[in-house]
Parts: structure tokens; sequence; C-alpha cells
């Protein structure tokens, strides 16, 4: 099956990674692609996936969540209130138009255990996504809601709703000063405080104004960085607070409930994610190196090279190195010069690389980190990640890649069993100082991929914490 995000510009969507982890958790296979559609393009690509066979639809994100309402066989009542769409469902050549956005936030709300009924609250920002959230406090019974938006937009919002949902009382101000209501619930929808934008730090203290009822919610619909100044201001104010990721999360569960049906376990997915997409996202903004360590054939270079695309990075691998500076393939090297030359060569590459390796994927040979420097600067520069595996797994894959290992060579394959057996006791100690390990038995690469990036984010959430 097909599906794709279509947005301009499109490059940086994480909709792609999101629905590759979903459809390998869910084991259902998706080419799911990122597409670059602009507003002019919006017909032409309608009529091609209306009659494209085994495509269940796309993400719909800017500048195209408001182009394709007329042209929808089935609208849901939340895209007709809204007049904006997220999701498209193709079925039997008709189009569905569904906003997930609602879904996200309601969850949001249920997981933070937050009721709206009767609550007061103001919102800041009246944009794309402040539609959204107050189409969700209309909806839930707010008793008041405060619109603060810089320009007027927020006017025309107000009157929007005011229609919609009457029994709230819709209000707008340009300035914070102008609120007066005791809050139960503050939410951000301005993009301060995202990462490389305003961190709107002065915009943020006037906040310390405000007053608050206890308990109190600040929703961040941000999610990088995880923990926003906005955040940090609400708990300083005493507010229990929640961030945008689990939002961008429960849309696209509720994308895949819409396209393909129920999923197995949707909470632990839902962890497996936040965790997933807190190393993704952790790995976005820092370029510190990965190592990649553990015994010869547990799939280094091939776990490297596949973690180097997923994450756009450069992939090196240090046995290439080795053989391009000493003019010999490793064999030739453990042959005409012996082990310890080898070693000695490991270890300068290893060196220079330690002070270059910035943005880079790197495959260790096995015994490489023996040498107690190579360890100490590896840690140094970067993350070390342990692949680990079965010795009897280890042998098996050896012996299917038929490459040429001098530590096994000439041995009988018992013999084999055994120097692999005594050699991982000995390494041992070394390779259990890595950051975290990944056993690799009966994964595939991408499996392993997932687990490398998801153990980076439940590292970072524990560093935070
Ligand atoms: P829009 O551009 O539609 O709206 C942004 C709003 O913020 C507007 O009201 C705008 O005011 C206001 N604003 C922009 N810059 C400033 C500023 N410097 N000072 C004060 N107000 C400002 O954006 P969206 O609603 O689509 O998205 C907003 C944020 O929500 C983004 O950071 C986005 O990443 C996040 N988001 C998160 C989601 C999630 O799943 N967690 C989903 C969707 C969005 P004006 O009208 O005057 O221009």
């Amino acid at each position: 099956m097909k599906a794709a995000v279509i947005g301009s510009p499109i490059s940086h969507s994480l909709s792609p990674l999101i629905f590759s982890f979903i459809s390998k958790k869910e084991m259902f296979q998706l080419n799911y692609q990122a597409k670059e559609v602009n507003e002019k393009e919006t017909s032409e690509f309608f009529e091609e996936i209306k009659n494209q066979d085994n495509f269940l639809g796309c993400n719909v994100t800017l500048p195209l969540k408001e182009i394709f309402i007329d042209k929808l066989d089935f609208t849901s009542p939340e895209v007709a209130a809204l007049g904006a769409l997220n999701v498209l469902h193709v079925k039997q050549q008709q189009v569905h138009g569904y906003n997930t956005d609602i879904i996200g936030i309601k969850k949001t709300f249920e997981a933070a255990k937050f009721s709206i009924k009767n609550k007061s609250c103001l919102l800041l920002g009246a944009g794309g996504s402040a539609k959204a959230i107050a189409y969700v406090l209309g909806n839930e019974g707010a008793a008041n809601v405060i619109i603060f938006n810089r320009s007027e937009r927020s006017h025309d919002l107000v009157a929007k709703f005011q229609k919609l949902f009457p029994n709230t009382n819709w209000k707008s101000v340009n300035s914070i000063n102008d609120v007066q209501a005791k809050l139960d619930l503050i939410i951000n929808t301005t993009p301060l405080g995202m990462t490389g934008k305003d961190p709107g730090r002065d915009f943020f203290q006037s906040l310390k104004s405000l007053s608050f009822n206890s308990p109190a919610l600040g929703f961040d619909l941000i999610y990088t960085p995880e923990h926003t100044e906005f955040l940090k201001l609400c708990e300083s104010l005493g507010l229990t607070t929640v961030g945008g990721l689990g939002m961008l999360i429960d849309q696209a569960l509720a994308t895949w409930k819409i396209w393909i049906g129920p999923l197995k376990n949707e909470n632990r997915l839902h962890e497996e994610l936040h965790n997933f997409l807190t190393g993704i996202l952790w790995l976005r903004q820092n370029d510190s190196a990965i190592y990649l360590t553990g015994f010869m054939g547990v799939g280094k270079s091939t776990v490297g090279t596949e973690l180097a695309s997923i994450l756009k990075r450069d992939f090196i691998d240090t046995d290439a190195l080795i053989q391009k500076a000493a003019g010999l393939s490793i064999p030739e090297i453990f042959s005409k010069k012996g082990e310890s030359y080898f070693r000695e060569v490991e270890h300068s590459q290893i060196n220079s690389l330690s002070k270059n390796s910035k943005n880079s994927i790197v495959s260790l040979g096995g015994g490489a980190l023996m040498n107690p420097l190579s360890l100490s600067e590896v840690k140094k520069s970067g993350m070390l990640i342990y692949l680990s595996a079965d010795a009897r797994n280890i042998l098996e894959r050896i012996n299917t890649q038929k490459e040429e290992r001098p530590l096994l060579a000439n041995l009988s394959t018992d013999k084999q069993l055994i120097k692999i057996t005594e050699l991982l006791a000995a390494r041992k100690n070394v390779y259990e100082q890595a950051m975290v390990e990944i056993n690799t038995d009966k994964k595939d690469v991408s499996d392993i991929c997932f687990a490398i990036i998801s153990a980076i984010g439940i590292w970072q959430q524990k560093d935070n914490s």
C-alpha cells in the first residue's frame, strides 16, 4: 500500500519517519513518501491520487490545508467547521477529508487528565493550530476562551467561534494586560520559543502578571525543544505542563486508524514513538558522532550505512580508513605486517577521527576499543553504542558473509565458535562501557536503527529529568 505527506516545503517533515516506524511496529507494508506539492499543482494531484491503485491517502501540511475541501466526496464535521484538513483518505475512487489535529489536541488533554468543561482558557496566537484548539475548547464546553494575538486576526476567530459555540464566552485581546480572568488553562500556539525562531523571552515574562486557579495547565504546541521557555515559565508559576510531541504522535496514530484500522497496542506504540521522535529531534540538533562498536559480523557497517541514511549523516568505516592509510586490505595487513601494526594504524585513525567526527556515524573495528586511548577518545567525542549478538549468531553471520576474517582464519567451525566466545569474553568489559547496548539477534537492520535512535531518545529524557 502507498501513502504520502504533501505540502511545500516538505523536506523537513517528520511524517515519513513516523509512518515508517509505525509500519514496522504494526508489521504492515506501507510505502510512504514525502511529496512536494504547491497550490498550483493540487487539482492535478487530486485527480492522480483518486485513480491510483493501492493509494491510501495523504497527510496534508502547509500551505494546502484549506485547498482540497471543495473537491471532497466526504468532509468530517471538524473539517466542515474549521475549513481546514490535514488528512485525505482515498476510498473506492472517492476522497474523504479529516482533521486529526483535533484528535491530537483532545488526546493531549485526556493524557494530562484535564477536563475543559466550564474552564477559563487563554489561547496565545490565532493561526491555523489556534483554530483547531479553539474548536476543541468550544466543543468540550469551556466557560471562557480569551484569544490573544499581536494582530487583529483574533477578532475574526472570536466572531467565528462565538457563532459555532454560543455557550462559551469568547473574547479577543491584543495585550496580555487586558486579560483579567483567573485562568485554568493557557496554550501557546505561537512559534515563539521554537528552536531557530524568536525565543520570545520578553513576551513570556509578561505572562507572569496573569493569575491562575490551582490546579492549572500550560500546553505548548511546540515540540522542538521538548522543554520550551513557555513550559519553563508555566512550571515557575506552579502549573502542570504538557508539550506538543504527544499531539504530533496522536495525529499520526489517528491517521493510521483512518487509513488502515485499529492499532495492535496504541498506548505502547505511543510511548515507543515518543522515545523514537525524542531521539530523532535531539539528533537533528546535536551533531555528536554516533560510534558503533561490537564484534565482527554483528552488522556495524550495514546498520551504520542505514542509520546514516535515516539521519542524513555521513557514514565512516574505520576498517576502510585503515586500508586506505596502509594501502593494503585488512587480511594483507595482518599477513604482511601483523596485528600490532594493524592496531597502531587503527588507533591513529580513531585519534584523528575523534577530532573531526561531527555529524557522522562511525563503524569501529571489533577490537578497536581494546586500546584504552581509543576508548577514551571515542567516548569523549561522541555517543558509543554497543551492537551485541549471541556467539552462535555471530558465527552464522560471518560464515554467510564470506568476508575474510584474519582472527578466525584457518579454524574449523567449532574452533571459530570457541575463539568468538573467548574474544567476546575478553572484550565484554570494554563493549559494556557503551552508553547503550542493542541486542541484534533476530532483528533486521531497520529494527536495529530504530532501537538505536529510541535508546538515544530515552537517554536524552533521563538526562533532562
Ligand atoms: P500560524 O503561522 O498559522 O500561526 C502562528 C500564530 O502565532 C499567529 O497568530 C501569529 O500572529 C503568531 N505569531 C507568530 N510570530 C509571532 C511573534 N513573533 N510574536 C507573537 N505572535 C506571533 O502557525 P500554526 O498555528 O500552524 O503553528 C503554530 C505553532 O504550533 C508552530 O510552532 C508549530 O510548530 C506548532 N504546531 C504543533 C503541532 C503539534 O502537533 N504539536 C501541530 C501544528 C502546529 P499573526 O496572526 O499576527 O501573524
